[in-house]
């Protein structure tokens, strides 16, 4: 994966030029979804251990120096390096080991066996490694003449105190709770976790375990949106399959705009006769319905019941994913605080002829590998229609076609979305 490149899923970067009435490109609706989001303020304390993910709510900034003590960064003898300019051996006076320390000064002519972290004694301004001195008994010569100051680590070396480490809206990796723990911290404040209800609407669908009847399908969206709203560390509301009827779908907006900050819908946005969700929103919300310049995923609902964030996603497995992608994952990182960071994209080159329609951005399903020079290429998984759910399992990543791209010839470079972490 070439060169890091952020400009192409960014919301800023709306495209201005001529649209079919009512679309919406990419950019445009990102940016209209994003507009009106307020971060959640509620906090909460969380332990160390279940931090992991979690968005800090405040700075974090270092009370004392880490490391705390000029310490040793090699196996070997502590000494002054003054001491070594005569060709005398030096007195092996002690040993300080990490956690021990040889709490003497130690003087002229002498020097003390020291360990990997251990307290440098007063007196000491040099560490030489082991491996550059010859010991016999309690005499040291040294093979080298030392730097004077090497292999010492300095208070502060790592953190001065009174450095900001962290700053709020921060996502917590595995370096940040290290971090934290080398401050003494075992709790922080963090961002209250968004809690995000989520249904299937479809008469066609049933539930893993039910038989399937004539028509029928399982319902697979709510499996890949449970595993991509886990991926954001939200409290997660699954509400089921909604049946097709007004009343169904009233109920389920009722119970949901009570007690989630957002509710995603997946199917009946369309123009069909069974497509409730659009109408249900006017009823009982705010609601846009947009058509967006995409594929996979044309038709989005998108609006507030009450103060609940909706998105009402296209039915289709590949459309749910991408559209998922795109607008509500970026939406939910807003709403929890975080300092959001768009998908990052990468450049490939591709190995084969892609086929595009002009007038739409394509989010193909790809397989990027780096080849023996170490470039990375990217091919097609073959078939690109929105139900072809398997696409997206054996991707690894989405590759993008600009909305005015008509042609991608094998050798192209192409700009591709990698799926890791995401799905
Ligand atoms: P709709 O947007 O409701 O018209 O659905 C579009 C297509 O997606 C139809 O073929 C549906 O059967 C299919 N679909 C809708 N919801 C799901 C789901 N939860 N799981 C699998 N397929 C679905
Ligand atoms: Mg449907």
């Amino acid at each position: 994966m070439g060169n890091n490149d952020n400009t192409g899923n960014t919301p800023a970067a709306a495209s201005c030029d001529i649209m079919p009435e009512g679309t919406l490109t990419v950019e445009q609706a990102q940016q209209r979804i994003l507009q009106d989001i307020s971060a959640i303020t509620h906090t909460e304390r969380a332990g160390l251990h279940s931090a992991l993910g979690r968005i800090l709510a405040g700075d974090i900034t270092a009370h004392f120096d880490v490391p705390p003590h000029r310490n040793s960064a090699m196996d070997g003898y502590a000494f002054a390096s003054t001491e070594t300019i005569s060709d005398q051996p030096l007195n092996i006076v002690g040993t300080s080991f990490a956690g021990k320390p040889y709490l003497e000064s130690v003087k002229a002519g002498e020097c003390v066996r020291i360990m990997t972290g251990a307290v440098v004694p007063d007196g000491c301004d040099t560490v030489e490694m082991q491996e550059n001195c010859q010991r016999d008994g309690h005499q040291l010569t040294l093979n080298t003449t030392p730097k004077t100051g090497s292999h010492i680590r300095h208070p502060g070396d790592d953190i001065p105190a009174g450095t900001c480490v962290l700053t709020a809206g921060r996502r917590l990796n595995a370096a940040d709770l290290g971090l934290l723990a080398s401050l003494g911290m075992s709790e922080v404040d963090v961002i209250r976790r968004p809690r995000v209800a989520f249904c299937s609407t479809g008469d066609e669908l049933k539930s893993i375990g039910q038989p399937l009847g004539i028509g029928d399908i399982y319902d697979s969206n709510r499996y890949t949106l449970h595993g991509m709203l886990q991926q954001l560390d939200v409290d997660i509301i699954d509400m089921g399959v909604i049946h097709d009827t007004p009343a169904a779908v009233e109920l389920a907006f009722a119970s949901a705009s009570q007690q989630a900050d957002v509710l995603i819908t997946s199917g009946g946005v369309s123009v069909g006769d069974a497509d409730y969700v659009t109408a249900m929103l006017k009823k009982r919300g705010e609601v846009s319905f947009w058509k967006i310049a995409m594929k996979p995923g044309k038709p989005l609902a998108h609006g507030r019941l009450g103060n609940c964030l909706f998105f009402g996603l296209p039915g289709n497995p590949v459309s749910v994913m991408a559209t998922f992608l795109l607008f509500a994952r970026p939406a939910i990182l807003r709403l929890r605080g975080e300092q959001l960071s768009a998908l990052p994209e990468f450049t490939a080159t591709t190995t084969q002829t892609l086929k595009k329609t002009a007038g739409r951005k394509e989010y193909q399903r790809g397989i990027c590998t780096q080849d023996s020079a170490g470039n990375w290429q990217v091919s097609s998984t073959g078939i690109q229609e929105s139900h072809i759910l398997r696409s997206m399992s054996q991707a690894n990543c989405f590759i993008i076609l600009e909305r005015e791209t008509e042609h991608v010839a094998a050798g192209d470079s192409v700009k591709i979305i990698p799926f890791a972490g995401l799905l």
